[in-house]
């Protein structure tokens, strides 16, 4: 099929690293021109870059920073003059921790990459995408949108957030030919969750919790995104796709209930 992404100007924030990365790959390998963001740089994310294709490149900022991320989409607009993609991937687990024992800076360092991060990175997109009545913004929400995580309150209300969150602006910026969505991942096997997945009895756990029978793999949520970002997905918006093997579909209920 083809996808026409061919010289479009793509952003992946947190893309060096896990989801993020196979998601600037796939986009690479459909012709677009990747600008990879992460939190400080390193010869990795270069190496990373050079890997795409000569036009990728590397841009520094928190995301949860408004002046980084206006600096973030100046060094855009002065390499590409705009933007038609937004990929809002970064995002942190945050420490495990019960509502009653958890750190309030940690619990609102969560919600600052995972939500304020987005938005901040949403805003200076939409204000290229709407005044060009085009863009597509896609938001790397979780299946923890609509699944509680005991230990993880900061992260869960971050995920819901941002699903509503893309649904307003999509709300907003519809009637500007600009589509806002989420995809909704399961568990993929990244850095983010790599205690758990390399751990046997972890392992198995996450397994048992997936009806599919196997962990994700980045490229299952990229392929995704490639679809979603493309003229094939042109009648999809405020809406969050779930690439979760079937994990909410809680196969516990496959007995009992
Ligand atoms: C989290 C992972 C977790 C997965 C399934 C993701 O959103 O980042 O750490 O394994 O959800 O629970």
């Amino acid at each position: 099929m083809e996808f026409g992404l061919s010289g479009k100007r793509v952003l992946v924030t947190g893309g060096t690293s896990g989801i993020g990365a196979g998601i600037g790959k796939a986009f690479a390998a459909e012709g677009a021109r990747v600008a990879i963001n992460g939190v400080t740089a390193t010869d990795k994310k270069q190496a990373l870059a050079s890997e795409l294709d000569d036009d990728a490149f590397v841009i520094d900022a928190d995301i949860s920073d408004a002046n980084a991320v206006a600096r973030m989409f100046t060094a855009i607009d002065e390499r590409w003059s705009g933007l038609d993609i937004l990929v809002n991937n970064a995002g942190i687990d945050g420490e495990r921790a019960l509502g009653w024992e958890a750190d309030p800076t940690a619990w609102t360092r969560v919600i600052d990459v995972n939500l304020k991060g987005p938005f901040l990175c949403a805003r200076e997109a939409l204000r290229r995408m709407v005044p060009a009545r085009a863009g597509v913004i896609i938001n790397i929400t979780s299946v923890h949108e609509v699944i509680a995580w005991t230990g993880y309150s900061a992260y869960v209300a971050s995920k819901a957030g941002l699903a509503m969150m893309a649904k307003t602006l999509a709300q907003e910026a519809a009637p500007y030919g600009v589509r806002v969505l989420s995809i909704a991942p399961g568990a993929i096997a990244t850095p983010i969750n790599q205690t758990v997945w390399q751990d046997a009895k972890g392992r198995k756990d996450l397994l048992d919790k997936i009806p599919l029978g196997r962990i994700g793999d980045p490229a299952d949520i990229a392929k995704m995104a490639v679809v979603l970002a493309s003229d094939v997905a042109s009648y999809i918006t405020a809406t969050s796709v779930f690439v979760d093997g079937g994990m909410t579909d809680y196969p516990d209920f496959a007995h009992g209930g």
